[in-house]
C-alpha cells in the first residue's frame, strides 16, 4: 500500500511556460552580468542548486554559499514577476488525481520532491492554487543532487509516519528519467508522466512501475492499493 506520494513540480504538476528558465537567465544577467548563462543548460529533472553551480563553474564564479544566496535572492523576485503573466498551466488530470488521493481512506501523505528551491516551489504552486495540498517537501536548495533530495524526502516521510514506513510504500511521480532514478535510489515506486519533455517511450526505457501520457487515465485507488 502506498502511504506517501511525492510529486515533482515542473512538467508533472504544472508547466510555467518557460517562466522558471527565464527567471534563471534574468538572475544571472542582473546579479552576475551573464546574459547568456542559461542558453546551453538542460533544466529538466535537475536541481536549482545544481544548475546554478554548473553556470558558476562555466563562468569562473566561486561555488560559495554566499554566491548561491546572491543568485537565489535575485532569482526569486524575477520568478514571481514572470509567473504573473506566464502561459503555463496545471498538467492534465492533476487536480482530479490529487482529489482522489485525498479521498482515499486512509489517505496517503502528499509531499513534494523537487529540484526547485523552496521559495520557487511555493511561488510556482501558489500561482496555480496547488500549494496547500502538500504537507511537506524536499527541495533543491538542500542539495545539488536530486538523489540526495530524495533521501531527504524519505527521511521527512519517516519523521511524519514513523520509522516503520517501508521504502516501497512511497510513490514518486515525475516526468524525467532523473525522477525515476531518484525514486530507485530510495527504493520507492515510480509513476512516470509524459507531460514534460520526455515521451512515454523515453520514460519506459527506465522501467517505472507505471508510465502514462498524463494523470487523467490514472486511478488513485489502483495505484495506492
Ligand atoms: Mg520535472
Amino acid at each position: 500500500m502506498i502511504r506517501v506520494v511525492l510529486f515533482d513540480i515542473d512538467g508533472t504538476l504544472i508547466t510555467t511556460g518557460g517562466a522558471g528558465v527565464r527567471a534563471f537567465g534574468r538572475a544571472f544577467d542582473s546579479e552576475f552580468k551573464l546574459p547568456h548563462a542559461t542558453e546551453s543548460l538542460q533544466f529538466a529533472g535537475r536541481t536549482d542548486t545544481g544548475l546554478a553551480l554548473e553556470v558558476f563553474a562555466a563562468n569562473g564564479i566561486k561555488p560559495t554559499t554566499r554566491n548561491l544566496q546572491r543568485f537565489f535572492a535575485a532569482y526569486t523576485p524575477h520568478l514571481e514577476e514572470m509567473l504573473g503573466d506566464c502561459t503555463g498551466h496545471i498538467c492534465p488530470g492533476v487536480k482530479k488525481f490529487i482529489n482522489e488521493l485525498k479521498a482515499l481512506r486512509p489517505a496517503p501523505l502528499l509531499g513534494l520532491l523537487t529540484g526547485n528551491i523552496r521559495p520557487g516551489a511555493e511561488l510556482k504552486l501558489r500561482r496555480y492554487g496547488l500549494w496547500q495540498h502538500f504537507t511537506f517537501g524536499a527541495y533543491g536548495d538542500e542539495h545539488s543532487e536530486r538523489n540526495k533530495v530524495a533521501l531527504s524526502a524519505r527521511r521527512y516521510s519517516r519523521r511524519l509516519l514513523g520509522r516503520g514506513l517501508k521504502a516501497e510504500e512511497i510513490l514518486v511521480i515525475g516526468d524525467t528519467p532523473r525522477d525515476i532514478e531518484c525514486a530507485r535510489a530510495i527504493g520507492a515506486k515510480v509513476l512516470a508522466v509524459a507531460t514534460g519533455d520526455y515521451t512515454i517511450a523515453e520514460l519506459q526505457v527506465h522501467q517505472p512501475e507505471w508510465c502514462v501520457e498524463d494523470l487523467r487515465t490514472v486511478r488513485a485507488r489502483i495505484i495506492c492499493a
